[in-house]
């Protein structure tokens, strides 16, 4: 064992240095704006200083946003150390913190969908609740959401694709400026949707929107003469693929891909990415939503 901190040298690492006393750790702890006291965490006793913590996250003069990323920043200073010595990666504080604020947000965002989702879950006793369908054998579903922030003019959209058993294959989210109405947005984010499922090489995707004006523009153009010209756009798209159909989904079972949508502009999260699997903080969103298989 070499008991020397990979991160700023210091002989003797221990639980106590790498969370609370190496320079490291000190830079996240004052850039995240967590008000320990004066006189630093304590040098020697971890007991001590994580019971500081646990006083701060009940500390409601503190903000709820430097509350709630305590855990995260401890979990992130761990993981950094660990990155250090077993893959040799090194990281910036200051996008050490970005991460953890993003965790820390995404982390609430995800409780209270899951508070949502145990509400609907008890209305559900009282009504029929209505439930995402898997695609038929063979097909994939494409869910696309779209979310507009009215004040700030901006949109989020994201698509989510599943398989014939409802497992998520891929998901992907971006920004769209200079959207001005949601219209715009379900338009921009149908074609940009259709051309990942292209550019992914899939050919039998079925598209599932909550706003079925587009789905009527593809499907009966002539009743629909003002939009031509996206028609024809979308059309141009979709025949890039060689299997696909268009579909509403309701708002309710579109859900999933909705709050992705929402965490663009929510979070400030301009930057667009596709990946493998769901989202870790909607995980038990879709995982509801898969089929259970038949014994
Ligand atoms: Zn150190």
């Amino acid at each position: 064992m070499d008991p020397v901190c990979q991160a700023c040298g210091f002989q003797g690492e221990s639980i106590n240095h790498i969370i609370f006393r190496c320079s490291i750790a000190r830079q996240v702890w004052a850039l995240a704006d967590v008000p320990y006291s004066e006189s630093g965490f304590d040098e020697v006793s971890h007991f001590s200083n994580f019971h500081s913590l646990l006083l701060l996250i009940k500390n409601s003069s503190v903000p709820e946003g430097v509350r709630n990323s305590i855990p995260w920043i401890v979990w992130y200073l761990w993981k950094y150390r660990n990155g250090i010595i077993f893959e040799g990666k090194q990281a910036r504080t200051i996008d050490l913190v970005a991460k953890i604020r993003e965790e820390a947000e995404f982390w609430l965002m995800a409780q209270k969908n899951e508070e949502q989702g145990v509400k609907e879950e008890q209305e559900a006793v009282t009504g029929v609740k209505k439930s995402w369908s898997a695609p038929p054998n063979g097909w994939l579903k494409c869910n696309l959401g779209v979310y507009q922030n009215k004040e700030q003019k901006n949109c989020g959209v994201a698509w989510v694709l599943r398989n014939d058993r409802g497992k998520v294959m891929l998901h992907s989210r971006r920004a769209l400026s200079n959207t001005n109405s949601k219209e715009e947005a379900s338009y921009q984010g149908l074609l940009w949707a259709i051309e990942s499922m292209h550019s992914h090489h899939l050919n039998r995707v079925i598209f599932a929107l909550d706003d079925d004006l587009f789905m009527k523009v593809i499907l009966r153009p002539k009743a629909w003469p003002n939009y031509r010209c996206q028609q024809l756009q979308l059309m141009e798209r979709l025949g890039k693929i060689e299997w696909w159909r268009v579909i509403k989904e309701d708002r309710e079972t579109n859900r999933g891909a909705f709050v992705i949508a929402q965490s663009v502009i929510r979070s400030g999260l301009s930057q667009s990415y596709v990946a493998t699997g769901a989202p870790r903080w909607l995980r038990g969103l879709f995982e509801n939503e898969e089929c259970v298989p038949s014994t």
